[in-house]
């Protein structure tokens, strides 16, 4: 008989082992090894069946066996000591505690928004890069005691499961997770109501969802759930998968994690007494819409115009940019974003609810269109929006925050590109999830230098083996799996006992399969390729694991490429495809690969993270200099692939670098690896201590979470606090001077330069007085900043290298306009060029280029 429904009951603890529970949902013990050891010995066998999940395993242990441990003094001392632990590391002073009390302008609280979170397998709510990213920044901020809330959405069936038909065609399975088997517990008021979060939807529909909360460490995280019975069946399945439907559900969840869960923030802060968040943490455009929710509560609860409400909001929104694929980039036809922000407005209504968005009252249709508009009519850019909503934005590597200001820089035509307002923070990954616990037992934390500088050459490259054993071990034992699935009976597997060798070279390739970060590079010459996995004095063994997007039949076909070449007998000892990447294999790879692998076209790889979690183990980094690897290669912690990418023949740049790859592989990293003294290859383990000792504590999340907070929060906190002084006095100012501007801005011109300050031998140093006079169109001289700039001039006169002095308001011009004047130090030999530009100027404003206005001379 199959069941009609399905639900979890949770299992009754005896009073002794009560804290398990404690213990079990809050997901700090993904990341601490004592708590799962207690899991583990809790119950072996229950413990393999549960899948490592300790929400599962109390359900699975007998009741005998709990009577058992309820009687086991020491089994309760330990749950007792383990609760204990954790009840302090959630309510000691961190670091931030620390920092705050120096310096308590630092924000009370961050919301931190997200589609996606991947804080552990047990909670598989993440496609990739982005989630596992979130759910770092999440676990590095409990750590640091950094008082985030984080939000987004709880899907039904998170993201698929992959397996393999027989000739290597993924299948996506989608399993349906109940909540009450998961970590998670219902957001309830103070009578035990649960809390419903509402959206108006188009045809006067209401949207609702629950709120579950997940606890990482100390860190709340939201997550909305729209399959409740109050929901229209449609609705319902608003959040079912992640990244699975048509545009109307993508804005359909678009609006419930932005402007639902701001509400689920405010519901939860009511609840819970957690201070409110002063500083807003949009990642990717995807949780935009928060914003505009934001400005209707200022617009309603504070009596804020919807420009003075842009000014608040903003001050306290912090953008971040995690993809510089144009794909990657969410946009919405604009009939779709008027139909759901007019949801609402009915034939009967007045005129001002016509024009109002319903779904946000009072919060004028025409302006939220505006913010997401982009030069292509009838698209809505989400990122447009992101950018316009956030005082401050970055992406996620230096060389990703360059090509970021590149790719965004029509938002500020006029400046040039090093000049547009976004900056970086460099990812960094969790050391406590990522690292295998040997590591930390042989070479302590990441800031132990000298201890990983002093540990012999035996033991380190001991540890290596060991990893590398392990995974070897999980690599038979996925393959078998895998042949299972795809059809094959146990008798014909006994091969797979004997594929990988524990002493050969291996190679890691592991990552979601958009084109971009070509999967198949190393099929580019298929013999070349066989050469090197078949060599026989120095092998090397490849595992190869990814998911295609489901509706990208191109990605999977690069995967069956993959596969049928490692199906042929000659090879499959060598290299394997592991079906069903996720957080629980990638913990074996990072842990036992000896050289990670990634060749993305450069510069499309926003930052990665996967290598930096296998340097945390001593894994040597072979890649493409792109994202991350692009600022931490130093020559001596792996080895840089040479990129072509000057050249636009897709074929011809594939070409060069499968070949330097080969070369790479064949004359630098098996050497190093083969090449041994007494059993040891001394140059190999060089490499590993290196990548140890000092690329180790640059990759940690913790690094990344200390940057957001005194670059990002923190200043974004005290720009909120100054608008907001005083009933929002200085945003209304604020407000009121972009106003000033908008209207004087098309008046504005400078009139006249006048040179006659050229020394009379220009040599580097001499000074050079610039004088302007500028029509400042009824602005005052305080409300622009005029800058003399010089810089080198080649064949056009495009300036370089420059240098921008303010130059200082010397009173009123004869006949009309203002007169400007500075005196600049010629900053290069050669041939040099200067202008005069005129910028907005504010004491509330980031930066002078922040509102993309600027008037140049001539
Ligand atoms: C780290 C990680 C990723 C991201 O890896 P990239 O190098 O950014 O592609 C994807 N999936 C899983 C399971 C990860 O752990």
């Amino acid at each position: 008989m199959r069941a009609l429904r399905r639900f979890t009951v949770r299992a009754q603890l005896p009073a002794p082992l009560a804290p398990l529970q404690t213990l079990a949902t809050n997901l700090r013990w993904s990341w601490h090894p004592p708590t799962q050891d207690l899991f583990a010995g809790l119950d072996h066998d229950a413990w393999e069946r549960a899948g490592h999940d300790p929400v599962r395993l109390l359900g699975e242990i007998s009741t005998s066996r709990l009577g058992e441990l309820a009687k086991d003094a020491d089994a309760v001392v330990t749950v007792r000591e383990l609760a204990d632990d954790l009840e302090s590391y959630l309510t000691e002073p961190r670091w931030y505690q620390l920092e705050r009390e120096e310096d308590p302008t630092l924000p009370a609280a961050v919301g931190y928004f997200s589609m996606e979170f991947g804080v552990s397998e047990v909670l598989p709510n993440y496609s990739g890069g982005l989630g596992v990213l979130a759910g770092d920044h999440l676990k590095a901020a409990s750590d640091l005691g950094v008082p985030l809330i984080a939000v987004g959405l709880l899907y039904r069936s998170g993201y698929f499961r992959q397996s393999l038909s027989l000739d290597g065609w993924q299948l996506e399975h989608y399993p349906v997770l109940d909540p009450q088997g998961l970590p998670l517990q219902l957001l309830a008021d103070a009578d035990g109501t649960p809390v419903l979060v509402e959206v108006v939807m188009p045809g006067e529909r209401v949207l609702k969802a629950r709120v579950w909360q997940a606890t990482v460490g100390r860190v709340p995280l939201l997550l909305l759930d729209s399959d409740i019975e109050e929901n229209e069946p449609d609705l319902r399945g608003v959040t079912d998968r992640l990244y699975g439907g048509d545009q109307d559900q993508r804005i359909r969840q678009e609006i419930l994690v932005g402007i639902g869960g701001v509400r689920a923030v405010r519901a939860f802060c009511a609840v819970t007494g957690h201070p409110t968040p002063e500083v807003f943490h949009t990642n990717e455009g995807h949780a935009g819409y928060l914003g505009l929710e934001r400005i209707r509560e200022l617009q309603v609860d504070d009596g804020l115009s919807f420009d003075e409400a842009v000014a608040a909001v903003r001050a306290g929104t912090v953008f971040t940019t995690h993809t510089p694929v144009p794909a990657g980039i969410d946009r919405f036809p604009v009939e779709m974003v008027r139909h759901y922000f007019s949801a609402g407005a009915t034939d009967g209504s007045t005129a001002a609810a016509r024009t109002d968005s319903a779904l946000l009252p009072g919060v004028p249709l025409d302006r939220i269109l505006a913010l997401g508009a982009e030069e292509s009519q009838g698209m809505f850019n989400m990122a447009h929006m992101g950018l316009r909503l956030a005082q401050r934005a970055n992406g996620v590597s230096r060389l990703h925050g360059q090509v970021s200001r590149e790719m965004f820089g029509r938002l500020w035509s006029g400046f040039d590109a090093e000049e547009v307002p976004i900056g970086s923070v460099t990812n960094g990954v969790h050391g406590h999830t990522w690292e295998a616990r040997e590591v930390t037992a042989l070479i302590g934390g990441p800031d132990d230098e000298a201890v990983a500088a002093a540990v012999p050459d035996e033991s380190l490259w001991a540890l290596r083996s060991t990893l590398r054993a392990r995974l070897v071990a999980e690599v038979r034992r996925r393959v078998r799996e895998a042949w299972l699935q795809r059809g094959a009976s146990t008798p014909e597997l006994s091969w797979t006992d004997h594929i990988f060798d524990p002493d050969v070279l291996t190679v890691g390739f592991a990552r979601r399969v958009p084109t971009y970060k070509r999967l198949t590079l190393m099929l580019r010459d298929k013999d070349r390729l066989r050469d090197l996995l078949l060599d026989p004095a120095r092998p090397v063994q490849l595992v190869v694991a990814g998911k295609s997007h489901p509706a990208d039949d191109g990605g999977k076909a690069l995967i069956q490429e993959i596969v049928q070449f490692a199906d042929d007998p000659a090879v499959r000892h060598r290299i394997v495809f592991l079906p069903d990447y996720d957080m629980s294999m990638a913990r074996y790879l990072y842990w036992g690969c000896d050289v990670w692998l990634n060749n993305p076209l450069r510069p499309l790889e926003a930052c990665g993270t996967s290598g930096m979690k296998s340097a945390l183990n001593g894994g040597l980094n072979l890649s493409i200099r792109d994202g991350w690897w692009d600022e931490l290669y130093d020559g001596a912690n792996g080895w840089a692939i040479p990129t072509a990418d000057g050249i636009d023949d897709p074929v011809k740049r594939d070409d060069l670098e499968a070949n330097a790859l080969y070369e790479l592989l064949a004359t630098q990293v098996a050497p190093a690896f083969y090449d041994r003294v007494d059993g040891i290859p001394s140059r190999w383990v060089e490499l590993v201590r290196h990548t140890l000792t000092t690329l180790r504590p640059q990759v940690q999340a913790t690094r990344m979470v200390h940057e957001y907070v005194e670059d990002w929060y923190a200043p974004a906190a005290r720009a909120a606090t100054r608008v907001n002084a005083d009933s929002f006095g200085p945003a209304r100012e604020l407000a009121a001077y972009r106003r000033r501007l908008d209207k004087a801005w098309p008046h504005v011109q400078v009139i006249g330069v006048d040179a006659s300050g050229l020394p009379d031998t220009p040599e580097v140093g001499a000074p050079m007085t610039v004088r302007a006079a500028v029509d400042l169109g009824g602005l005052s001289p305080e409300d622009v900043t005029v800058q003399a700039v010089v810089g080198r001039v080649g064949d056009t006169d495009d300036l370089a290298d420059t240098v921008t002095v303010a130059m200082e308001h010397v009173g009123a011009a004869d006949g009309h306009g203002d007169r400007f004047e500075s005196v600049v130090k010629l900053p290069h030999a050669g041939l040099t060029g200067y202008t005069v530009r005129v910028l907005p100027a504010h004491p509330l404003l980031a930066s002078s280029a922040e509102l993309g206005k600027v008037v140049l001379a001539g």
